[in-house]
């Protein structure tokens, strides 16, 4: 058998109560709440959500201090509402699709803003822009019946202490089991693929120096420092 040319690195994880949660796919979506996407100069699109994807190697977990990354001169947080998948999903039913969440954390995803508005002003991918080494921050996940119904919850961001996105799991567009029928119909969910299912309004930038705190009510809090360029 062949030997491997250089060691492949494993699958990053995230904290599920006492166990680890392996990563495999990050899955984004475009654009779920209204407020934001009005923000963003665009409508929301009720006939399909759209989506991007990070790699799972820019995880990184809450509390960590990253770099300012490079390529950017306008760093956006985005605060979202993630979805860990814990069983097998291919064209889910509404009932299939709610047996296949595993549990709930919160992420970051932090967003080259510049770059993905060049990418969508010439309709080209965003992966520049969102792809970012890094830029996929995590706490620890929840198991879905801790959580109870998707809604009344509060989801917020602050930068330094100031508050700058607030809003709850009811503005979602798009529900959970909806993103999860929706994506089973061209992916085999599998567990390991988390879906970060958007962020409400109030984006903006962050510089070197700045800490980002931010929560969803029943779930643990995420914070994010940002340190120098590299
Ligand atoms: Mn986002």
């Amino acid at each position: 058998m062949a030997e491997r040319l250089f060691e492949s690195p494993a699958y990053p994880t995230v904290p599920a109560g006492d166990a680890l949660y392996p990563v495999h796919r990050i899955f984004c979506v475009g654009r779920n709440y209204a407020e934001h996407a009005a923000e963003m100069g665009v409508e929301v699109d009720r006939e399909a959500p759209f989506y991007f994807m990070k790699d799972a190697q820019s995880l990184v977990p809450s509390g960590a201090t990253t770099p300012y990354p490079p390529g950017t001169e306008n760093y956006h947080y985005e605060m979202e509402f993630v979805v860990a998948i814990g069983a097998p999903a291919f064209n889910a039913s509404a009932d299939q699709a709610k047996a296949a969440i595993w549990g709930y954390g919160c992420g970051l995803d932090m967003t080259r803003r510049d770059l993905q508005q060049v990418a969508r002003n010439k309709q080209r991918p965003w992966d520049l822009g969102k792809n970012v080494e890094a830029s996929a921050v995590m706490t620890a996940l929840v198991p879905a019946a801790e959580l109870g119904e998707i809604g009344p919850q509060r989801i917020w961001l602050s930068v330094n202490g100031e508050t700058k996105q607030d809003a709850h799991l009811s503005d979602l567009v798009w529900s959970p089991v909806e993103l999860i029928q929706h994506l089973s119909r061209f992916y085999h969910l599998a567990p390991g693929d988390l879906i970060a299912t958007g962020t409400p309004a109030g984006v903006g930038a962050v510089k070197a120096g700045d800490v980002i705190r931010g929560g969803i009510d029943g779930l643990p809090e995420i914070e994010l420092t940002l340190g120098e360029p590299e």
